[in-house]
């Protein structure tokens, strides 16, 4: 809005529509008729134009975090909501899922989805991410969510069938994490004694970065964990909030936790994606869980050069992390164990297994880790292995089931997955040989 009154600009177009006579719409008609048939002009792709009475009344894509989109109307009456792709500089990749809109729709009308752009390129090779599409949430509020499946359709197509419970209804890819949300919870973490905040950069778009730590810098050992290098991917958010809660809540267990391990978190790599709503790369098209196996570019890819910088100053300090951790959604859930060329890979994939033991004793883990051939070259966990020699992998949550609970995603299951990490870092450190 820039403070003129809409309502009083005159609308040229409409005018002049309203002033064509009958006859002279009719001669405008024959005249294109006549320019297609002689091919003067390319015909018209045909498309179907929705009914005035459709029930949707509009998609809104106006607040934080929203998805674009750009819907039309089937002939059937389906909302067909085509998503748009982000894409990585210098590579055929590109990403689109992530879901977040808002329904303007008749209370009590049924309305049927079907989403579309769902070609990802990932890693070179074209997948639809319809395969993993199997679940959505709705919700009212936009806090309170719950999951409705979707249904997969041949050629990889997905559609949502709802009935509006009132007129406005959210639907989201998982239950998302805003940048409101870390926002509200940095605030209340700053004048806890137990946390340490350091600003270590900013994103493309200036965006302040941080890591925090929680617990006390002198001890034995430290964890750092990283979520939201992927925009969408709101689980490993929910994940940090219950570990960092278990962590800091004043019992005898977390004194224990606190005297054996610190925890290190960057709670969102990807904070302009956050905001706006995309689905994997940054602003300057770069995946942030890509080329850690060389020094970051601070233009390309500011929220990485700050990390990396932020990671030297430790490492100079003394104070590498022991073990580290980047929290991913997928439509696979398990622990991603790289094999870079590193000497001591067979220590590594030792501390790997002891780490996924105690994830299936503490917490609902049950989809395990990827197999003996598996190398997925520049991730977080690969080159932080591959570099620094940090015990480092990727941890995916799946985004559709939680097998171990025989539930739906959430982010009341994600936060206590969060809490029992506590447990699963005091029982690792507590199983290493002291070096
Ligand atoms: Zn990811």
């Amino acid at each position: 809005m820039n403070g003129e009154d809409e309502s009083k600009r005159p609308c040229v177009s409409v005018h002049r529509r309203h002033y064509l006579s009958d006859h002279m719409k009719t001669a405008v008609d024959l005249l294109l008729l006549l320019a297609f048939s002689t091919g003067s002009l390319a015909a018209p792709v045909s498309s179907f134009v929705a009914p005035t009475n459709h029930p949707l009344e509009f998609i809104d894509t106006s607040f934080e975090n929203a998805s674009p989109v750009w819907y039309e109307f089937a002939a059937d009456g389906t909302v067909l909501v085509h998503l748009l792709y982000d894409h990585e500089r210098g590579s055929p990749n590109r990403a689109a899922g992530h879901i977040h809109i808002k329904l303007h729709a008749k209370p009590g009308a049924r309305l049927n989805l079907e989403f579309k752009n769902l070609d990802n390129v990932w890693n070179g090779i074209s997948g639809s991410v319809a395969r993993e599409l199997k679940t959505l949430v709705i919700s009212e509020d936009g806090r309170r969510w719950k999951s409705v499946p979707t249904e997969s359709l041949p050629e990889n197509r997905i559609q949502l069938h709802l009935e509006m419970p009132g007129s406005q209804l959210y639907v989201a890819r998982v239950e998302p994490y805003r940048l409101s949300d870390l926002d509200a919870f940095l605030t209340a973490l700053r004048t806890n004694g137990l946390v340490q905040m350091t600003r270590i950069g900013t994103t493309v778009q200036g965006r302040e970065l941080e890591v925090a730590r929680i617990g006390h810098a002198g001890a034995a050992n430290r964890v750092f964990l990283r979520a939201r290098a992927h925009a969408w991917e709101a689980g490993g958010n929910w994940i940090i909030e219950g570990l960092v809660h278990r962590l800091l809540r004043e019992d005898e267990e977390a004194r224990k936790f606190r005297k054996r391990y610190c925890v290190y978190v960057m709670p969102m790599a990807n904070k302009d994606g956050v905001a706006l709503g995309r689905t994997r790369f940054n602003f300057q098209g770069k995946d942030l869980n890509r080329n850690w196996d060389k020094p970051a570019d601070p233009q390309l890819a500011p929220e990485n050069a700050a990390l990396e910088k932020w990671l030297t100053g430790m490492i100079q300090a003394d104070q590498a992390p022991h073990l580290a951790l980047e929290l991913h959604n997928d439509g696979g859930g398990r622990l991603h164990i790289s094999r870079p060329p590193v000497p001591n890979i067979e220590r590594h994939l030792k501390r790997m297994a002891v780490l996924e033991e105690l994830l299936r004793k503490h917490t609902w883990f049950t989809e395990g880790s990827t197999t003996a051939a598996f190398r997925n070259s520049g991730t977080l966990g690969d080159g932080w292995l591959e570099r620094y020699g940090i015990d480092a992998a990727v941890h995916e949550f799946n985004c559709n089931w939680i097998a171990g609970l025989k539930d739906y995603p959430s982010a009341k299951h994600w936060q206590a997955y969060g809490e029992k990490l506590a447990t699963v870092f005091y029982d690792y450190f507590g199983s290493l040989p002291s070096e």
